[in-house]
Parts: C-alpha cells; sequence; structure tokens
C-alpha cells in the first residue's frame, strides 16, 4: 500500500521520494521477532538525534541478532557506556548496518574480540577487522540482544548507515514492516514573536494556542491576532501499531497561504550537526518542563541540515490588515498526516503579557570568547559556545560556584579551573571538581590536575565545587565464597562500587594470569567467564583490584578451587 502510494506521487513529480532513494528488497530484518519498536529515527533525544530504531525484544535479553545482509565485519567495540557492546557490518551495496546494547556476538566474533581483550587488558576495547576477515552471511546469527551501555532496558538499537558519509539513514525507508495506521499525535501549539516589535494575541511572549479537531480529522486554532515577525512550534510524538510507545515524528512541513515556508524530515542526518538538536527545540522551555517543542522555524545558529525547504527561515512576517492561512502538516514514515491549520490576522494590538527583561551584571556575545573571574574559579566561554547571546547568571562561593541555569544550552565545551592553591598536596589527591546534581550530590567531572588548579571541561551549567573523596571502592563476592568449590560454575561474579568520585579502573588475576571481566556499570557488577580458560589449576587464588577517579583503591583476595 505504502509503495503505491508514493510511486504515485514519484511519477507525477518525477522526484525520488525517500523511500525511493533506498534499496527496498536488499536487507531482512536484523531479528526474528516481528518488529516494535520503542524508538523511531532522529527522535529528539538529549542533547542528540536518535541514529536508529530501537527494536523491543519482549523485556528479554539473549534474543538472536541477524546479519541483515551478506557483508564484512568493518568494527566491533565494547564500551561501559553509549552503544555498549556493538558490532558493524559493511554491505556490498555501500550501506553499514549497526548493532548496539548487545550482550555477546556470535562464537567466532566473541572469541576474535576476546583475543583483543586479553591482549590489552581490557574490557573496553574496538577493533576494525581487515576487509573480508571476519564475513558474515545474510540470515546468519551475528548476536545476542542485550541491554549493555546507555541502554535502560532490553533492545536492539539498530542503524543504516551511508558507509563512506557514515551518515545515518533512517532505516524505516528500507521496506521493513512495521505497521502504522494512526496519525503523529499532537501535544501542544505554541506562537513566538521574534521580532522586537511582534506581538501574538496580545503577548510579546511565546504564547500557547488551543485547537479543536475538525470532522476531517484535522485541527484548527481560532483566529491569531499578531503584528510581526512571528514563528510557531509544536509538541508531538508518533505511535506505532502493536506499542504504547511514544516515539519521534518523522517530518514537519509548514504552509503558509500556499507557500512551503520551512519543512525538515528525518530521512539522514550527519553526526557532526546532532547536537543543533538543541537549537531546533525550543531549550528553555525543555528546560523548565521537560516536553521538547520542535519549531518550524530556523534560528540563527542553526547548522542543521535536515530542512529540505525554507523561506525567511520559516519565520513569518505579518502585517496590519493582511490575513495568513499557516498549516502545519506532522507525518510519520509511513504517510499519516496531522494537519493543523492556524487562521491569522494581521492587527497591531499592545502586549499584556510583555517580554521578560530581566538582566545581570554579565553579558554573553555567542560569537564572541568570554571570561569571567568568579573567586574560587575562572569560567572560559570559547567563541560560538552559545546560540544566542544572554544575560548569564553566575554566583561566586567559597569552593563552590554557580552557572546560570537550565534555560540556555552549550553547544561546546568550556572550561572551568578551580584554584587549589591553598590546599597541601595530599589533600589535593583526594579532591575533585564535582557538578552537584537536582538531589545536590556531587557527580564526578573529569578533573585535570596541575600545580595549583584543576581544570574540568563540560557543556552543563550547575553548580560546580570541589568534592572530597577519602573512601576507597568496594568490592563484594556476588556468587561465591571463600574456600568454595566451584567445579560447577560457568561464571563468577562480583559487586564493585564507589561512593563519590566512580570507578576509574579495575583488574582481576587468577593465580597471577590476568583476566576478563565484563563490567556492567548499571548493575555494578563485574563478571569473570570460566569459559575464557584461564584455569589449569585447582586451587585458584583470585586477586580484584578496583581504583576511583582520584586514585584510593581496593584489593580483594579470595581462594576457590575447581576441577
Ligand atoms: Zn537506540
Amino acid at each position: 500500500m505504502r509503495l503505491y502510494f508514493f510511486g504515485v506521487i514519484c511519477f507525477a513529480s518525477l522526484l525520488l521520494t525517500a523511500q525511493e532513494k533506498y534499496p527496498s528488497d536488499a536487507f531482512r530484518s536484523p531479528m526474528e521477532i516481528p518488529l516494535v519498536l520503542a524508538g523511531t529515527f532522529g527522535e529528539l533525544r538529549s542533547n542528540h538525534f536518535h541514529s536508529g530504531i530501537d527494536i523491543k525484544t519482549q523485556g528479554r535479553q539473549g534474543l538472536p541478532i541477524i546479519a541483515i545482509a551478506d557483508g564484512t565485519v568493518a568494527r566491533i567495540k565494547v564500551s561501559h557506556w553509549g552503544y555498549g557492546k556493538a558490532l558493524y557490518i559493511a554491505h556490498p551495496n555501500g550501506y553499514t548496518s549497526v548493532y548496539a546494547h548487545l550482550r555477546k556476538f556470535s562464537p567466532e566474533i566473541e572469541a576474535y574480540i576476546k583475543k583483543l581483550q586479553y591482549k590489552k587488558q581490557s574490557y573496553e576495547v574496538e577493533a576494525f577487522p581487515d576487509f573480508g576477515e571476519l564475513k558474515v552471511a545474510k540470515g546468519s546469527t551475528i548476536a545476542y540482544s542485550g541491554n549493555t551501555g546507555g541502554s535502560s532496558g532490553p533492545h536492539l538499537h539498530f542503524e543504516i548507515r551511508n558507509s563512506v558519509t557514515e551518515k545515518p539513514t533512517n532505516p524505516l525507508l528500507y521496506g521493513y514492516d512495521v505497521r502504522d495506521a494512526t496519525n503523529p499525535s499532537l501535544i501542544g501549539l505554541f506562537a513566538y514573536p521574534l521580532s522586537n516589535e511582534a506581538v501574538v494575541n496580545q503577548s510579546a511572549k511565546k504564547i500557547q494556542l488551543n485547537y479543536t479537531k475538525q470532522p476531517d480529522g484535522s485541527f484548527l486554532t481560532d483566529t491569531v491576532k499578531a503584528i510581526g515577525v512571528i514563528g510557531f512550534g509544536f509538541n508531538g510524538f508518533d505511535r506505532q501499531d502493536m506499542a504504547a510507545n511514544k516515539n519521534g515524528v518523522y517530518a514537519v512541513k509548514q504552509v503558509v497561504n500556499g507557500k512551503v515556508y520551512s519543512e525538515y524530515d528525518f530521512e539522514t542526518f550527519s553526526f557532526r550537526e546532532t547536537r543543533y538538536i538543541n537549537t531546533l527545540i525550543d531549550y528553555a522551555h525543555f528546560g523548565k518542563f521537560r516536553q521538547r517543542i520542535q519549531k518550524c522555524f530556523k534560528e540563527p545558529y542553526n547548522r542543521l541540515g535536515i530542512y529540505k525547504n525554507l523561506h525567511n527561515n520559516g519565520k513569518i512576517t505579518v502585517k496590519e490588515g493582511l490575513s495568513y492561512s499557516v498549516e502545519i502538516q506532522i507525518s510519520d514514515v509511513e504517510g499519516n498526516i496531522t494537519k493543523l491549520v492556524i487562521p491569522v490576522e494581521g492587527v497591531r494590538e499592545t502586549a499584556k503579557i510583555k517580554k521578560d527583561d530581566k538582566t545581570t551584571n554579565d553579558f554573553v556575545l555567542a560569537d564572541k570568547p568570554n571570561n569571567f573571574d568568579l573567586g574560587a574559579a575562572k569560567v572560559y566561554f570559547p567563541a560560538n559556545t552559545f546560540y544566542q547571546d544572554f544575560y548569564i547568571e553566575l554566583e561566586k562561593g567559597t569552593d563552590t560556584i554557580s552557572i546560570h541555569n537550565n534555560s540556555v544550552a552549550a553547544h561546546r565545551n568550556f572550561t572551568i579551573s578551580f584554584d587549589v592553591s591553598k590546599y597541601t598536596y595530599d589533600q589535593r589527591k583526594q579532591l575533585f571538581i564535582a557538578r552537584l546534581n537536582d538531589k545536590k550530590m556531587p557527580i564526578h567531572s573529569r578533573t585535570f590536575k596541575r600545580d595549583g588548579s584543576f581544570t574540568t571541561r563540560t557543556r552543563s551549567f550547575g553548580t560546580y565545587t570541589l568534592a572530597k573523596d577519602s573512601v576507597a571502592p568496594k568490592i563484594k563476592a556476588k556468587n561465591f565464597k571463600e574456600k568454595q568449590w566451584l567445579s560447577n560454575y560457568s561464571y563468577l561474579s562480583l559487586e564493585i562500587s564507589d561512593d563519590l568520585s566512580g570507578i576509574s579502573t579495575y583488574n582481576a588475576t587468577l593465580n597471577g594470569e590476568w583476566i576478563l571481566m565484563e563490567y556492567e556499570p548499571k548493575t555494578k557488577t563485574i563478571i569473570y567467564n570460566f569459559d575464557d580458560n584461564i584455569l589449569n589449576q585447582t586451587q585458584c587464588d583470585l586477586k580484584v583490584v578496583v581504583s576511583d577517579n582520584v586514585g584510593n583503591s581496593t584489593t580483594f583476595k579470595s581462594t576457590f578451587f575447581r576441577k
């Protein structure tokens, strides 16, 4: 049905639709279960657009992951964070498929990566096998699904990238069978007065608009009275069949009096531009309400390449006495469209709701570098750290400084340098720079220590302080006891934790030989697998050393027996 629909459009326009640019029958499903999605491509996430689809795995782990086509393993990465255990397969047709948050790889790939882990004596590794070294056939099992890395529940994160540009593309453009019979849902609509004199419904500030559902399924607002340059934004989501997950929408189009003013979609984007999401959404609104409004206009510092059409950057200049019909079309990848019509009348009215004109002593120019001395620490913002000029709120304190609030996004890292000259060398050892979280708990911020000063680089505003970690990590056996016979055991499991600065390194040996411990920070667990075959003696002396981020270290020793 979908192909037919797009086929007709293409025939009429002689332009390739997104679906037609990508092969629709080259790739099979990466799993053997129905594709039910917990996340769509381009979905709005923290500081990034989602670069693949999240396939639900029925709450389970260990389900087979299948090669979507013949290919060669191009990259294997094992990390505590991000993609966790991830596999990249290059296919002859110029695309690379990516499978992430895996529990483990197929035996051949698992053996390849274990060899490297033992050689480098590290769980976290990255490998780029030679072309053809690890070949896979379409339909073969290449891995097993899991929950590793930055995953908050079992699922497969699946991507299809252009092998040359490495740009991720929308996997749903390749003919996968993910049913979606319903239009995207609308949660809220907002109008933005953008120029200095602009007023919308007697407000000089962003204002929410009400709408009602029409018999044809579209939405209509009351007539908006406005003057000056204005823009619109909405908050919405898309839901596929078979799941309640609120996923991202595919495309947004804004038409004014029949002319396209802005249009973007999530066919593809580049990782380099992904953080510009903070200029696509209303970041101040997100900071306050944790809701992402997608703007239908483009801000000056927005460098996103996802726009297909722009007129006046999607901004509408409303003139007195004229009327405008603004239509916003929000669609999913299946072509279901939610339409929203906003009649606008050019009427000059005074603003009853005034602009916030809160000022502070410090004004930041986005395109210039900015330095601030806050006593306990100095803050340096390089040029182009921000998307806007603004009055910044800065607070001085003893050993603590506070930098603005979550209404403004930083695009680049800035530097915070604490003066630690009043501390002795010994005192400095256990100190680190911490950011206080919402519960005022110190969170370790990677600290570079030089004579007399500690420096950290960050993109997060908030309160920063010098914190002290004097307690060494804790290590506890989870599935075994001292002097126990473990002949029938397939693995050793221990719990490692640290109270403040966090775990930096962990190392384990059996009878003096380094062993691979797989660390899962979410469960604070390290696991050794007896299949690794390090043992040839009955008596085994296990030694585990764990250090935190300021260098406090704990050694755990235990003896067990095994035949
Ligand atoms: Zn994902």
